[in-house]
């Protein structure tokens, strides 16, 4: 495991949630227990007042957390973390409930992603589960380079 794939914690403390996340802004998280995470949730509405909620229930000792503009974003958030939980797994038993009357479906799910396979224009605008292109090779860039200064120089 590496440094990279390894999400920051933090105590769950109620000063610390209050420092670190400002009030009515939605958001994801996962709870941790003794180093490994338990559970992931997300609030549409107020992240600081979902997790300060937690300090009671004790159901994790430190958080990781994702702030989102809106709550169709902290909905696939929660998605991407209930589908690919950090290592160690979690103990969620259900999906994730999208927004209230907000129609969403999860990007993640495999229904979902044959769905937007099926039909190319939802495919564009939901470009997830298509393939990664690979990026261009640097070498391409140097080329174009070389190029605009032969003609600059032709030019002068
Ligand atoms: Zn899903």
């Amino acid at each position: 495991m590496t440094a990279l794939a390894t999400p920051r914690l933090y105590k769950l403390r109620p000063w610390l949630i209050r420092a670190l996340i400002p009030e009515g802004v939605p958001g994801s998280y996962v709870l941790y227990r003794q180093g490994v995470p338990v559970y992931v949730g997300r609030s549409d509405t107020d992240l600081q007042r979902r997790l300060l909620a937690h300090t009671a229930s004790m159901r994790g000792e430190y958080f990781s957390f994702s702030t989102c503009t809106h709550a169709l974003n902290a909905f696939s958030s929660e998605c991407a973390l209930y589908h690919a939980p950090p290592p160690g797994g979690i103990e969620n038993k259900v999906h994730p409930a999208a927004p209230p009357q907000s129609g969403a479906l999860c990007p993640f799910c495999p229904g979902t992603i044959a769905a937007s396979r099926g039909n190319r224009l939802q495919a564009l605008a939901h470009p997830v589960g298509l393939s990664i292109q690979e990026p261009r090779p640097p070498h391409d860039v140097e080329d174009t380079r070389q190029q605009d200064n032969r003609q600059q120089g032709s030019a002068s």
